[in-house]
C-alpha cells in the first residue's frame, strides 16, 4: 500500500471513500476483511515479483478527541471540550461554534 493517509472530517465520506477503494481492488486482487468496518487487506497476486503499490492492509480509523478532564474519547473538539463543561447547554459559551442547530432545543 503506498502508505497515502486521508483524513475526513465526514464519517460518511470516509466511509465511501473505503468502500470505493475496496470496490476497485476488488475488480484486481483478493480482498479479506480483518476487521470488519475497520480494517482490510489486500493481498497481492500470488505469482507476483513484487508487492504491487495497490496491496496491503487498508485500515479506517476514527480520529477522536480527548477530554481533558477525564479523557473520553469524542467524535469532535466541541463535544470532547463539553464533556466535564457545563457550559454545553448553553450554547453561547462554547467558542467556535456557528452550528445553528445547537440554538434548537432536541
Ligand atoms: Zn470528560
Amino acid at each position: 500500500m503506498s502508505g497515502i493517509r486521508e483524513t475526513f472530517t465526514d464519517n460518511a465520506e470516509a466511509r465511501q471513500d473505503i468502500a470505493r477503494r475496496l470496490r476497485s481492488a476488488r475488480q484486481r486482487y483478493d480482498v479479506t476483511t480483518l476487521t470488519p468496518g475497520e480494517e482490510w487487506e489486500i493481498l497481492e497476486p500470488e505469482d507476483s515479483q513484487m508487492v504491487p503499490d495497490a496491496c496491503g492492509t487498508l485500515t479506517l480509523r476514527r480520529q477522536t478527541f480527548e477530554c481533558r478532564e477525564c479523557g473520553s474519547k469524542h467524535d469532535t473538539k466541541e463535544e470532547a471540550y463539553a464533556c466535564c463543561t457545563e457550559a454545553y447547554d448553553d450554547p453561547e459559551e462554547l467558542d467556535d461554534v456557528d452550528d445553528p442547530e445547537l440554538d434548537e432545543e432536541a
